[in-house]
């Protein structure tokens, strides 16, 4: 059984993997709207990655006998000037993510609550990858700067990423 306190806290972590997903997806929007539909293909990739995290969470809370509660999500920004400005955000919504998940994590050691320890683990290796991933793009596109032909390009490359089922959520079926 969840305490109320790491329940109340796993709950906010849903509500703040679907505002990443709305986030994202409006990014994916916003660039669509732009011609650039490699680098919308990878926010609706992300987007559904977000929506997996909250479903891990979610199933986590009803395993251990817990009850999700959804609340409102937040609006999301519209408009992204370039790529670039994008990745940006993005890394530094992924440094909030990390942070809220080592929050987790401390709350789950202080109260001896291993299971939700265990479960966390899979997150925040999960954390290392959107950091390195969000820097990557920022390195890509600071790089060729505002090049057209390296822009085509990179929006190419984008376009290949597909979406994976993450590992918790193809082993829980
Ligand atoms: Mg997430």
């Amino acid at each position: 059984m969840l305490s109320k306190t790491i329940e109340d806290a796993i709950n906010a972590q849903v509500n703040a993997e679907f505002w990443s997903a709305y986030l994202y997806l409006s990014m994916a929007q916003n660039f669509e709207a732009d011609g650039k539909s490699g680098i919308a293909n990878w926010f609706k990739v992300q987007f559904k990655e977000e929506q997996a995290h909250a479903e891990i969470f979610m199933n986590y809370i009803n395993q251990r006998g817990g009850r999700v509660i959804l609340q409102p999500i937040e609006a999301v920004e519209t408009e992204w000037a370039t790529p670039l400005d994008a990745f940006k955000a993005t890394l530094v919504h992924e440094q909030k993510v990390t942070a809220m998940i080592n929050n987790l994590y401390a709350m789950a050691e202080a109260e001896h609550d291993y299971a939700t320890r265990e479960m966390l683990n899979w997150f925040i290796s999960e954390q290392v990858e959107e950091e390195e991933s969000a820097q990557q793009l920022i390195d890509k596109f600071t790089l060729i700067g505002n090049d057209g032909m390296g822009i085509y390009m990179l929006d190419q490359e984008l376009a290949a990423r597909v979406y994976n089922v993450p590992s918790p959520l193809a082993t829980a079926e």
